[in-house]
């Protein structure tokens, strides 16, 4: 509040110069009026004085050589007649001080001729035609206030209009108008004429304000237009020490006879207020209530439309993107910008969306902290608000909604005591849950990606599988493919290893030349990993001894491969950068990794049946097909090349003699001492029954025959019971043309029947008949 002079009589007179100036004001608005053809002497003055006798203004008709005064002497209740002899004029004055809003005097100075009774009787209609042009003026005062305010729309702007208006048609006079909006339920919006800003006082407090409210609204129902200082009780309820300085006045805005909102006038206590400008304060706010109402009414619309658009915004959003990150960026922004008091956050449970948002990680903690009561709302998934009045703070958590569950929560909080209506908090929960299926949308459309390149990685793996890929090939794939998949830096898959008696990579994305073992530590996650059966994910293994020296490695995540039980090997992925995995992703390496260990184990399979079809099964040699095979594969890439074909002799004796177990031991054995005669590129076959055969790839008759020579001998001091062999070699040059292979075959049949019928236990050559 303005501070007043101490001095009284110097307030007086401020405070008279401000009312004279308003009555020089109407004066001059309404002479033409007042001084109409029916002036009663053909010169004159006309003039008006205020209530202590200052003339505030004056009005000559023709030519009068006589003169307004300064002041008269007024007396309140009689008239006043003066005779000037000197300069042959009359001076009569009347009160106007009775249901006047500017009370003063009207005079006229006439010449001497013109008789009293006729200035009095002129006098008494100009009072009346004063009166009125008092009470325009006072109705063009409001009207233009209407006018002023119904040109600017906005709550604000207009309640501005008033109190200022209002505070310059009155004697410094502070004023504060309060709206009461009834869906904000108790949010009430104040304007203040004064240069302190009320708005920003911390003694202002709202719930205060809503209990004005309701004890003003109960003593403007008894019957009372206007409450007075001795009304109510306003310094205590303001909490304002000024007020006991002050006279006021409080006058309500209505509409359709409710009360909307009031008006509070305060004057130094020095200059209390008058009948007529608590006439006049009444008026102003009565004819004004209609305008409250509808800037209320506007704001109230606005703000609906506001609200209105951004729903649809982020309606559209959604519908357009499946980016999560543009939806929770909308809902983030668009509530800061309607709730620009508030302090706005979103909380999410899920790991897996980009960090580029104001997201914070939740804590389940117990106390009264801010984040429990979001803690609360996304267990309790329904909106709650806190209201701490010790603290003045008021928190909502709204969570984010899908259909399948609940994502996380949208956090409004202010240290302000803002009340939220039920309105506001169906909306803010409207577009918590409109996040909350945006989440859901995305989330799904993430994990359909992720099943589909899940589902193209197995069709993959099988359709390689089908190919009779190569186990070393197969595991190169799924390292390479499983990199991909999972975005990251490195996969590695490690196996049991018999002779190492450790872990060791047979297929590993980076340091190839680095033999990977890994043998089981005591304790630690790789023994829970090769021992426990259990997967591990570890989101920064900077706390925990480095796993994998080789690698500089800070997420890792690895998943045992079972077989029979037993963990037979190990799939780890590996990346240089901490929380590079998400609990999904581990989740779905859980289950990739059975999928490769079928595949492994069908590879191994596939490897073992191929073996299997190209050996016999009681020597471990050769069967008699792949052996055409090599034969056909050598006389494609060598100039030559010699079989020898072998037949125990006698061996029908040693059957007879010691059974068919031990000849089958005895042909083992032949066949040890065949491998172990020969080089590794020679391959030596089972031909059928006790018969057997050796090619010599690149070999000539000569060596052919020096290497039949070694089998016979070698046979004859190996085996035990010891046997003999007899040999037949043949031979083929391409320079001679190549035989085909049944040819050969019967080459060196018919010199190894030579060989039997020549005593057997020796070695006879095709070429030498
Ligand atoms: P030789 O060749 O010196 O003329 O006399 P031989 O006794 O070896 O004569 P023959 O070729 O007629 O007999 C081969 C015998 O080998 C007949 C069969 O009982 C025996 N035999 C064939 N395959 C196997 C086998 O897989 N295991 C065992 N124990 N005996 C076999
Ligand atoms: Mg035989
Ligand atoms: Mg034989």
């Amino acid at each position: 509040m303005k501070k007043h002079t101490v001095d009284q009589n110097c307030g007086e007179i401020e405070s008279s110069y401000f009312y004279r100036e308003r009555l020089a004001h109407i004066f001059r608005d309404s002479f033409q009026f007042i001084f109409s053809p029916f002036f009663l002497a053909d010169r004159g003055w006309v003039f008006v004085a205020d209530r202590h006798g200052y003339v505030v203004a004056c009005e000559k008709a023709g030519q009068p050589e006589f003169d307004v005064k300064p002041f008269y002497p007024l007396h309140p209740e009689k008239m006043y007649i003066q005779n000037n002899v000197e300069e042959d004029s009359r001076t009569v004055c009347v009160p106007v001080l009775q249901d006047v809003w500017f009370p003063g005097y009207i005079g006229v100075v006439l010449p001497a001729c013109i008789e009293e009774r006729c200035a009095f009787s002129f006098l008494q209609g100009m009072t009346a035609v004063f009166r009125l042009i008092q009470e325009q003026y006072i109705s063009k005062t409001i009207s233009s206030c209407i006018k002023a305010v119904s040109q600017n729309m906005g709550l604000n702007s207009a309640m501005q209009t008033i109190v200022r208006r209002f505070a310059e048609s009155l004697y410094q006079v502070e004023c504060i108008a309060v709206v009461f909006d009834e869906e904000q339920d108790g949010m009430v919006p104040h304007w203040s004429s004064s240069e302190q800003n009320w708005l920003c006082r911390e003694t202002m407090k709202m719930r205060n304000l809503r209990k004005i409210y309701e004890q003003i609204v109960s003593q403007f129902s008894v019957e009372r237009n206007v409450l007075r200082r001795e009304d109510i009780d306003i310094q205590g309820l303001l909490e304002l020490e000024e007020l006991s300085e002050a006279d006021w006045l409080i006058s309500p805005f209505d509409y359709n006879d409710k009360i909307i909102g009031f008006l509070v006038v305060l004057r130094d206590k020095n200059f209390p207020f008058t009948d007529e400008e608590q006439k006049f304060i009444f008026r102003f706010t009565k004819a004004l209530g209609p305008s409250v109402h509808n800037s209320a009414l506007y704001m109230r619309v606005q703000r609906d439309e506001q609200k209105r658009s951004m729903m649809f915004e982020i309606t559209k959003k959604l519908h357009s993107s499946i980016n999560v990150n543009d939806v929770l960026h909308a809902v983030i922004e668009n509530t800061k910008k309607l709730y620009p008091e508030m302090q706005v956050d979103l909380w999410l449970s899920h790991d897996s969306f980009s960090t580029k948002l104001p997201v914070k990680p939740f804590s389940f903690s117990t106390g009264e902290s801010k984040s429990n009561v979001s803690a609360r709302a996304f267990m309790e998934a329904r909106t709650i608000i806190v209201k701490s009045w010790g603290k003045r703070s008021v928190t909502l958590a709204a969570p984010l909604r899908g259909k399948q569950g609940v994502y996380g929560v949208l956090e409004l909080y202010s240290d302000k005591p803002i009340s939220l209506p039920a309105r506001e908090i169906e909306y803010i929960t409207m577009l918590a849950d409109t996040a909350g299926n945006a989440f859901e949308n995305a989330q799904l459309y993430q994990q359909s990606c992720h099943l589909i390149k899940e589902l193209l990685l197995i069709d993959e793996m099988t359709r390689q599988l089908n190919k009779n890929i190569k186990l070393n090939d197969l595991l190169t794939f799924i390292t390479r493919k499983l990199t991909e998949t999972f975005r990251t830096e490195h996969c590695c898959i490690f196996s049991w290893s018999e002779e190492e008696k450790a872990y060791v990579a047979c297929a590993s994305t980076g340091q190839e030349n680095v033999p990977l073992v890994l043998r089981i530590p005591e304790a630690g996650k790789l023994h829970d990993l090769f021992v426990k059966k259990e997967s591990i994910l570890i989101a920064d293994t900077k706390e925990i001894d480095s796993l994998l020296p080789s690698f500089s490695c800070r997420s890792l995540m690895a998943v045992p491969l079972m077989g029979k039980g037993q963990v037979e090997g190990a799939i780890f992925l590996i990346d240089s950068q901490p929380n590079r995995y998400t609990f999904d992703d581990f989740k779905r390496l859980e289950m990739l990794a059975r999928h490769v260990k079928v595949a492994v184990t069908n590879a191994s399979l596939h490897a073992e049946v191929e073996r299997m079809v190209i050996t016999d099964n009681l020597t471990g040699l050769y069967n008699r097909k792949y052996l055409y095979d090599c034969i056909r594969h050598s006389q494609q890439r060598d100039i030559c090349g010699s079989l020898i074909l072998i037949d125990v002799d006698y061996f029908k004796n040693i059957n007879d003699t010691y059974g068919h177990q031990i000849g089958d031991e005895i042909l083992i054995q032949v066949a040890e001492v065949l491998v172990a005669s020969i080089r590794t590129s020679d391959v030596a076959a089972r031909w059928g029954g006790e018969e057997m055969a050796v090619y010599l790839p690149a070999v000539q008759e000569d060596i052919a025959h020096q290497v039949a020579e070694r089998l016979r001998m070698n046979t004859m001091s190996s085996t035990r019971p010891a046997v003999t062999i007899s040999c037949g070699v043949a031979t083929w040059l391409k320079e001679n043309g190549i035989p085909s292979v049944e040819r050969l075959f019967q080459q060196a049949d018919e010199a190894l029947y030579r060989a039997k019928h020549s005593g057997r236990n020796q070695v006879c050559l095709a070429g030498k008949v």
